[in-house]
């Protein structure tokens, strides 16, 4: 039996965990959130109680696993209170980083820190409620503009028409550097939204862009097989507030009123040209002015610098061996030495960032871990640190993390605040109010379902 850590508890490090639980090895798991479950737990659509409650439980099963060590409320990399030179220290077998895509994607235009302007990830971070964006001002105002056209931006623009309880949202626009055939969200996804949508707006909007995509040989006509089925389905007025699109816009500045708060963005107009089989926007010199008092960033994200690990255009570093293509890509290599760090792997987001949902996230984790498992036969055996030494430790620094066993106390806390509220679910909105319920729990003797009271 060989120890190996996993940093991060989303999909990928959980189902990694589980893969190399099994084998007969033994996981301890470090994770930034005080719950497990990543973007599953505090990405995914609040509404998705099916998906999310499914998930839960196979995560649960998980941690139960005896090999399984969890430590919540941990963050590791530079500036935390764990660093990736100090689990070194505790000697693994392997390290594993399933740490999803924590950085941001910024454009770099002026006027970005303006107040009304956020990042899709914190975005949805803040109505999935985790700490500390659950409690930052995230608020909406009457013109909306998202920028992107994935399932993520519907995710946003459902919760700001429809399930935000503050939302005085009047107009949604979303804003494209390509065209309509270049939508990347799917449709079953679009139909939460669909109702919304101006249609005559669009047919505008589609007049608008027809000759600018014609020179790439694309057809209006053909955009209700292609993205927007809705069209070809009989009229019917948009339900308020309304879902607008612009194509072929690029953001080049935001400027903000005399509060600070985004008032207007510049556009320029694209080009749509030819490129490499697909299509790419080029700017041209012409540009418009649009009203907005929020704006929101959909445009995927990066991995995190600040974890520790080689980083470079593509996100962390890794092995560029095409003979064996296959493991390489999941080893972490250090460019400057010029080889492979030894036992470091990467997977799922962290990986490749913003790609896929959940069942891919798992597919390219458990892919990690054969080749983590094939490795381990060959590891020479170390002096690895127990759970119960690393937890010593981390208490001695004046850590508060959180261990699996704990999180019963946090489920039930939370359970009780459900049915006190009538709600599904309830969450915690920062990490203070839960090491406090968990302590509260603890000294009722109270760990069991919320059920048996
Ligand atoms: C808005 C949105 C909606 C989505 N909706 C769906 C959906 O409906 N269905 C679906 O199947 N998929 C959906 N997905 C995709 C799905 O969430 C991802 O495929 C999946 O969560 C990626 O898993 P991961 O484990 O690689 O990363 P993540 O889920 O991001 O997990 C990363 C984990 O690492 C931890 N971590 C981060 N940094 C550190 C650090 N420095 N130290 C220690 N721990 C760290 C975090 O706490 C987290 O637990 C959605 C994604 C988004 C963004």
């Amino acid at each position: 039996m060989k120890t190996v850590f996993v940093v991060g508890a989303g999909p990928a490090g959980l189902f990694a965990a589980r893969k190399i639980a099994t084998a007969g090895h033994r996981v301890v798991i470090f994770n930034r959130d005080i719950k497990p479950g990543g973007l599953a737990e505090y990405g995914i659509y609040p509404v998705k109680d099916k998906m999310k409650d499914g998930l839960r439980k196979q995560f649960g099963k998980i941690l139960e696993l005896p090999e399984v060590a969890y430590f919540g409320h941990l963050p590791v990399g530079s500036g935390h209170a764990l660093t990736l030179g100090e689990l070194r220290q505790w000697n693994p077998a392997a390290l594993v980083f399933a740490v999803g895509a924590q950085g941001t994607k910024k454009l770099g235009l002026p006027g970005e820190e303006a107040r009304g302007v956020y990042s899709a990830k914190d975005f949805v971070y803040h109505y999935n409620r985790l700490p500390p964006f659950a409690t930052r001002d995230f608020s909406t105002g009457k013109r909306i503009a998202i920028i992107g056209m994935g399932n993520v931006m519907v995710d946003i623009a459902r919760w700001v028409m429809q399930d935000d309880p503050e939302r005085r949202t009047e107009e949604v626009t979303v804003i494209a550097r390509r065209g309509p055939f270049e939508v990347k969200f799917d449709e079953k996804e679009f139909d939460h939204i669909e109702a919304h949508l101006d249609r005559r707006a669009l047919q505008d909007e589609l007049q608008r862009v027809k000759e600018r995509i014609a020179a790439v040989g694309q057809d209006i006509a053909k955009v209700p097989e292609s993205s927007f089925p809705t069209l070809a389905k009989p009229f019917q007025e948009a339900t308020a507030p309304r879902l607008t699109f612009r194509f072929l816009s690029s953001p080049t500045a935001i400027h903000a009123d005399a509060s600070g708060r985004i008032a207007h963005l510049t556009v320029t107009e694209n080009l749509l040209v030819a490129k490499n089989g697909s299509t790419a926007a080029k700017a041209t010199d012409k540009t418009s002015e649009l009203e907005f008092d929020t704006l929101i960033f959909a445009i995927g994200d990066v991995v995190d610098p600040a974890v520790g690990l080689p980083f470079g255009k593509d996100g962390y570093v890794t092995n560029p061996d095409t003979a064996e293509a296959e493991r390489a890509a999941y080893e972490v290599f250090d460019p400057a030495g010029g080889k492979v760090v030894e036992g470091t792997y990467v997977v799922g987001w962290a990986r490749k960032a913003s790609e896929g949902l959940v069942g891919k996230a798992r597919f390219d984790a458990e892919q990690g871990a054969t080749h983590i498992l094939k490795h381990l036969e060959s590891a020479p055996a170390r002096m690895s640190a127990a759970p119960e030494e690393i937890r010593a430790a981390l208490a001695k620094k004046g850590v508060a993390l959180v261990a699996k066993e704990e999180l019963p106390y946090l489920g039930r806390a939370e359970e009780k605040q459900a049915r006190a509220r009538g709600l599904h679910s309830f969450k915690f909105a920062d990490d203070a109010e839960m090491l406090r319920a968990i302590e509260e729990e603890k000294s009722k003797g109270n760990s069991g379902s919320a059920a048996a009271d």
